[in-house]
């Protein structure tokens, strides 16, 4: 147990499909993985809503066929996202659950709770999966938790980032830092290898997880981790060769059972779940069988599937990831021979032909197996949060720099994007450039911040604006600075300078595109504090009821035994067989509860007779 740390900061991957959480263990200087209440390393980033409770992680999993409609997944999918994206558009049709668009076009997730309809934001979803994961290392380290690294895919952009650190505020945690999660990996792989490693070394990072999927290419030279380039798919990963293997079996049971399942989500989520354990299985055998009982309209489904066969299902998905391989490559300007070490992250690389058309890409290299490829990246992430809160003493000289994943501009003239930081920069980074009036006499500037590559500004992604005015009379091509300055977590303020006139005016890209605003997450930090009040009553019931009904069970075995009963006068015997079925009535919702106080009575009840029951047989 880590009992000393002052100011305990731990890591966590939260994934789009599973989230993990570490923590650097000061005594034995190396990282822990935390497993969760159910014993498991990873924990499913799902989150549930039934007519009694809320249900987090497995909890949440576990019952999602039985409640399809009130059980969310990948709402990481959907951060820092617009309804109207297409891709959010998309998601939409493959989910069980409902999306609708919010105040400004914002993607809300509407569930049934406790019989009244509810709208969550993906902000709010992310917060209840990071709430169960800062449960799991509290409970496990037996002291509160204030403060964190989270990891991101390499491919969030400034919004998505900042959305992140939002879902953090509204449960009260201090992000103090976002880190890319194959960067995260390296650092895990890096930490291992870097005594052994002579020179400049070039890693190549592939993590390929359930939605998402990111390269990195990285050097590690004098103990410092550069992210050379990074590329990637933010809609790639296990769940999406899920949904193909589901498709393939739905027109199998069109063809064979002349039925079509795809208008009902829980014959489709048990599809689904038994074609990714299907899956998991092909990754050690060469064929295999599907089996759901009763799956729909009374049939049980039953199939095989090869190993051949997925392969060719999903080998569109494949050869799109090497072709991201290739391209980081060539946005790093690297030859492929010139790398070291290939790194495997993520549960999907686990997948045979993924690892063999990776390992053929670079011309029959050995690929590195070394790390866990679902803990890899909370293992880096707890190295970082330590190393950032002064947990690791022996590598004072460990130092990370990450790269910015787009390019980030300024409108010019012609609907030109006059890029200001190139992509693939390492970050922290302060940038100025100058800029010049267009018009004669021009007293005052608009400047329109963009992230993307095209070359056409509104191509690109518009991040915000603001205006510098009080410009002096003069020609056009008088000049003005403007600042990009990319902070530590890669959130970006611009500042726009006239300098004889000391008037400048500073855009921090937070309130944009969705963004939560303050009033927005003080209302969500009450929510959460109401579901965790709630969650909590609702466990104290449950313990109470459960006690409730051991008690009655013990009272009525003990009653049976002859010594006892006969040495009960009629009396006492009528009280307790009154206790004892206004209990029963408790617990069978015969009688209704409107709070816990009457059950915990009736249960003080109990035990003050099960005490005296238990006396008398000890007298005996
Ligand atoms: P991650 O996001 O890294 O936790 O990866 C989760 C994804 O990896 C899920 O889609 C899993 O179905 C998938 N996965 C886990 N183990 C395996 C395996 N042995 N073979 C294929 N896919 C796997």
């Amino acid at each position: 147990m880590v009992k000393d740390n002052k100011g305990l900061v731990i890591g966590i991957d939260l994934g789009t499909t599973y989230s993990c959480v570490a923590v650097w263990q000061q005594q034995n200087n190396r990282v822990e993985i935390i497993h969760n209440d159910q014993g498991n390393n990873t924990t499913p980033s799902c989150v549930a809503f039934t007519d009694h409770q809320r249900l987090i992680g497995d909890a949440a999993k576990n019952q999602a066929a039985a409640n399809p409609e009130n059980t969310i997944f990948d709402a990481k999918r959907l951060i820092g996202r617009k309804y109207s994206d297409p891709l959010v558009q998309k998601d939409k049709m493959l989910w069980p659950f409902k999306v609708v668009a919010g105040v400004n076009d914002k993607p809300m997730i509407s569930v049934k709770y406790k019989g009244q309809k509810k709208k969550l934001c993906a902000e709010e979803v992310l917060s209840m999966v990071l709430s169960k994961m800062r449960d799991i290392a509290e409970a496990y380290l037996e002291q509160p938790v204030k403060s964190a690294v989270i990891t991101v895919p390499a491919y969030f952009n400034d919004s998505q980032r900042s959305s992140t650190t939002d879902a953090g505020d509204i449960i009260g945690l201090n992000v103090i830092r976002i880190i890319n999660e194959p960067t995260a990996a390296a650092i895990a792989y890096g930490l291992d290898k870097r005594n052994d490693c002579v020179g400049k070394r070039n890693i190549f990072v592939f993590d390929f997880g359930g939605g998402t999927f990111d390269v990195s290419l990285l050097t590690i030279s004098n103990k410092v981790f550069q992210v050379k380039a990074t590329g990637g798919n933010t809609h790639l990963g296990g769940e999406d060769i899920d949904n193909k293997m589901v498709k393939y079996f739905l027109e199998e049971m069109k063809r064979k059972n002349k039925v079509d399942l795809s208008g009902n989500p829980r014959a489709l989520r048990r599809l689904k779940n038994a074609c990714e354990r299907v899956k998991r299985t092909l990754s050690c055998v060469v064929t295999t069988d599907i089996e759901v009982d009763c799956l729909f309209q009374g049939i049980d489904f039953r199939s095989s599937i090869s190993r051949a066969k997925f392969e060719e299902i999903n080998m569109d998905i494949f050869e799109e990831c090497m072709e991201t391989v290739d391209r980081c490559l060539r946005d790093a300007n690297m030859d492929k021979n010139n790398v070291h070490d290939i790194v495997l992250v993520g549960g999907s690389s686990r997948i045979p032909k993924v690892q063999e058309l990776l390992q053929h890409f670079f011309n029959g290299k050995d690929l590195c197996h070394s790390l866990n490829p679902d803990e890899a990246v909370a293992y880096g992430a707890a190295v970082q949060a330590a190393l950032l809160s002064g947990g690791i003493k022996n590598v004072p000289d460990l130092v990370l720099k990450d790269v910015t994943p787009l390019s980030l501009g300024v409108l010019v003239s012609e609907d030109v994007m006059s890029v200001v930081i190139p992509r693939n920069t390492s970050i922290p980074v302060k940038k100025k450039k100058q800029y010049k009036t267009t018009i004669d006499n021009q007293s005052l500037v608009s400047i329109n911040v963009y992230e993307g590559e095209r070359a056409r500004a509104s191509d690109n992604n518009l991040l915000g604006s603001f205006v510098i005015s009080g410009f002096p009379p003069a020609p056009r091509g008088y000049l003005f600075d403007v600042t990009f300055v990319l902070n530590d977590n890669g959130i970006l303020t611009v500042t726009g300078e006239e300098k004889s006139t000391g008037n400048r005016n500073e855009i921090t890209i937070t309130n944009v595109k969705g963004r939560l605003s303050t009033a927005e997450i003080n209302i969500m930090i009450q929510e959460a504090a109401k579901y965790k009040s709630e969650d909590e009553k609702f466990l104290k019931k449950a313990k109470t009821m459960n006690d409730l009904d051991y008690h009655i069970y013990k009272i009525r075995k003990d009653l049976k035994k002859e010594d006892i009963s006969s040495k009960l006068s009629s009396k006492e015997m009528e009280d307790i067989n009154f206790t004892i079925s206004r209990a029963t009535d408790m617990l069978d919702g015969l009688i209704k509860i409107e709070d816990i106080i009457a059950l915990e009575d009736c249960l003080k009840e109990l035990k003050a007779i099960f005490k005296r029951i238990t006396v008398m047989e000890k007298v005996e």
